[in-house]
């Protein structure tokens, strides 16, 4: 998978981890960990559907949106 973000530049990097909220690729510039307190509540955390746990990461666009709400 490709870095959506980078992709939206025109770069064509390689993705390392997927957005938890979103689900698109990102690289590691475009990645942001988070607490995982952040998580608890009702928030509908689409890692259940998977089958590995993944890492819990945000891409800078959601992160963005959670620091802004
Ligand atoms: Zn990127
Ligand atoms: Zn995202």
């Amino acid at each position: 998978m490709k870095c959506y973000i980078c992709a939206e530049q025109g770069r064509d990097t390689e993705a390392v981890a997927i957005c938890i909220v979103c689900g698109m690729g990102v690289c590691m510039e475009h990645l942001v960990r988070k607490d995982v307190e952040l998580w608890r509540g009702d928030y509908p955390f689409p890692a259940r559907k998977l089958k590995k746990p993944v890492p819990r990461i945000l891409c800078v666009i959601c992160n963005e949106a959670y620091e802004e709400g």
